[in-house]
């Protein structure tokens, strides 16, 4: 799952997808409408007695929402949750932390709790006054999160927002070729033989002929790549690792018309996410927004 918003169990629930084959969940940034969800799912997929654990990937601060709401609201004692905390300089994930049956009795209180008894906090203080974003991530600026699940390896790429904001790419393994059955049979193979053919070995039969899987078994399929590039003005650090994907999922919160606002707020009108995956050279683009300040859905084949 890329990003956990508002309402997303509900959503789940409407659908035809199950909660339980839920393996990880990819948090782009922490702007609620991307991440304010995860609470009401966490609690849904507990109420179902998952036992599996669940991956929760995000930029720094991931770890303080859902520990700090959790704790807040009585503690943990459901199935084991895994958050691994990205940072954009390094070159792997800073900090995994493991929740696991953390309950008010087992658990110290957040180092943020308040000591006294009655405490106020302005948020208005804390609040980047100026809210806008001019900076760009170098290229390459990439975070390999390894092989995460059915032969699916995901990479994070820190992309301009507003916040700390990560890209993510995820790229299946490549698969065999296919075997030429009619052709490797009319050679002499047969039984496992075929097998060994497809997995790259040779054969020789019983009359000494040797028969070259190479000869009988095309070239290996190329895995498909899926590049996800929420909120974000540019993304330079992806520009390598998302080149030549499969889809391409951006969003456009505004029309060109609004390419200021863009650039200042960290979004991405309808033709820059179209430039994007014109230099990715994606042969698929989906582009969205989330929020509806801008109701755009666009989806091209070949479009370049
Ligand atoms: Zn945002």
């Amino acid at each position: 799952m890329i990003d956990c918003g508002e309402g997303t169990q509900h959503q789940i629930k409407c659908s035809q997808l199950k909660s339980s084959k839920l393996h990880s969940i990819f948090i782009t940034h922490l702007h609620g409408d991307h991440c304010y969800g995860i609470f009401g799912l966490l609690h849904m997929l507990k109420a179902g007695n998952r036992t599996n654990p669940l991956h929760v990937y995000g930029p720094i601060g991931i770890q303080s929402l859902i520990t700090n709401a959790l704790y807040a609201s009585g503690g943990w004692n459901g199935f084991e949750i895994i958050i691994h905390e990205l940072g954009v300089h390094g070159t792997k994930y800073e900090q995994d932390t493991i929740l696991n049956y953390c309950t008010t009795s087992e658990t110290k209180p957040p180092s943020t709790s308040p000591s006294q008894s009655y405490h106020q906090t302005s948020f208005q203080v804390i609040l980047n006054p100026q809210n806008k974003c001019q900076f760009r991530y170098k290229p390459n600026q990439i975070i390999s999160l390894g092989e995460i699940d059915f032969g699916i390896s995901a990479f994070a790429c820190p992309i301009t927002h507003r916040v700390e904001t990560f890209g993510y790419v995820f790229i299946e393994k490549d698969k065999e070729g296919i075997l030429n059955a009619a052709k490797a049979t009319a050679l002499g193979a047969k039984g496992p033989q075929m097998g060994m053919l497809k997995r790259g070995i040779d054969v020789t039969l019983k009359n000494g002929t040797t028969i070259y899987s190479k000869d009988v078994v095309g070239d290996n399929i190329r895995g498909k790549k899926i590049a996800v590039m929420q909120d974000c003005s540019y993304i330079d650090s992806a520009f390598e690792i998302a080149k030549d994907c499969d889809v391409l999922i951006h969003e456009c919160t505004y029309d060109q018309s609004h390419y200021d606002n863009a650039i200042t707020f960290g979004h991405s009108t309808a033709s820059m996410a179209a430039t994007h995956a014109l230099n990715l050279k994606a042969k698929f683009c989906c582009s969205h927004n989330f929020p509806g300040f801008f109701f755009f859905l666009h989806i091209t084949q070949k479009i370049y």
